[in-house]
């Protein structure tokens, strides 16, 4: 109930939600002749795909072209399993240059799964966060290579800057790198209606060291987005769409900005930083309150960190602590410093 709703003229939000409160989305575009699928969910929610698609009385045989915004599980990860069950017909469109995830999808995501492992490193070895880790660890992984081979069928690998037709419809392909690093976003020409993926969101964006997202790329999309980009609705890739695109980038921008302002003042009173006080000070009320998504956002302040480290502004104790070594700069600063030194994220 309520998981197929149209939000546009012509297009379908599909809400597809996983075990552990992750919602994603799937948009779906009928226009003419074609039925046009944005994302395709985790592979554990297949089943919502095509119950969702049947709500709007088609099959998932009725479907003619899929677009993926990015390479991430949430959005790739049910196209890919349903390799064998897409019409022989059905064209996919992904960015050329998403490399090894189009060529063994599978063995691609494996490497990247496991957050919360990936940044005991990085964190003092505390109660909190070792309670934190044990609710995670609680949750097993949803299995991922329950059908197909790794690959997409009847792929066309697009190029930044190409449009797509299909019938009536056109869709440009996006740069919309860095939340993923070969992130694109699929703009409907016409309506100027924009299939975002996961740049844009209503909670912090995530860029997580261990996925290799790149921070600094990201904020520059959001730059060349709000300069040079005519959006009257923006479809991400979780939660509602929404008309006030400027607004949306100011606000991405804005969150990030506070988590710098909060981890300099932090690092300036001069005590050893446990980056999970960071973390809660910056969520404030807004948190969630379950591990999973907490951690996500503690992610997001070690990738603040140790792009800190690389430009020798912080280093970490014995004790996992975080410490400045010299005074830090402000943020746009802080960009333009990376930018000289060719650091990304
Ligand atoms: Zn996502």
């Amino acid at each position: 109930m309520g998981a197929t709703k149209q939000v546009s003229p012509g297009i379908w939000r599909l809400r597809l939600e996983a075990k552990g409160r992750l919602v994603v989305n799937a948009w779906l575009w009928r226009r003419g002749e074609r039925n046009i699928l944005i994302d395709t969910g985790f592979p554990q929610t297949t089943d919502q795909l095509i119950a969702n698609i049947e709500a709007t009385d088609l099959r998932l045989s009725d479907i003619t072209d899929v677009f993926y915004t990015h390479t991430h599980n949430d959005h790739m990860g049910g196209g890919v399993v349903l390799k064998d069950e897409w019409a022989p017909n059905t064209r996919h469109y992904a960015f050329a240059g998403s490399g090894e995830a189009l060529e063994d999808y599978f063995t691609f995501w494996e490497a990247r799964r496991g957050t919360a492992g990936s940044l005991n490193s990085l964190l003092p070895d505390t109660e909190r966060w070792r309670s934190m880790l044990a609710e995670i660890k609680s949750i097993p992984p949803a299995p991922l290579r329950v059908a197909g081979d790794g690959t997409i069928p009847n792929l066309t690998r697009v190029e930044v800057g190409a449009t797509v037709r299909c019938g009536e419809a056109s869709l440009r392909c996006v740069d919309a790198r860095g939340h993923d690093p070969v992130h694109v976003a699929w703009l409907d020409v016409d309506g100027r209606r924009l299939f975002s993926g996961d740049v844009i969101l209503r909670v912090p964006t995530p860029i997580l060291l261990h996925m290799r997202d790149e921070l600094f790329t990201w904020l520059d999309t959001l730059d060349r987005w709000q300069k040079s980009l005519a959006v009257d609705l923006l479809l991400p890739g979780h939660g509602m769409p929404t008309a006030l695109f400027q607004q949306s980038i100011d606000r991405s921008r804005a969150f990030w900005q506070s988590l710098y302002t909060l981890t300099s003042e932090e690092l300036e009173a001069g005590v050893p930083v446990d980056p999970l006080d960071i973390t809660f000070a910056w969520l404030g009320d807004d948190r969630s309150r379950y591990a999973a998504r907490s951690t996500v956002f503690v992610a997001n302040t070690l990738t603040l960190l140790v792009c800190l480290q690389k430009l020798g502004f912080v280093t970490q104790l014995p004790s996992r602590h975080w410490v400045a070594t010299r005074a830090l700069p402000d943020f746009s600063t802080l960009r333009a410093i990376a930018a000289t030194q060719g650091i990304r994220g």
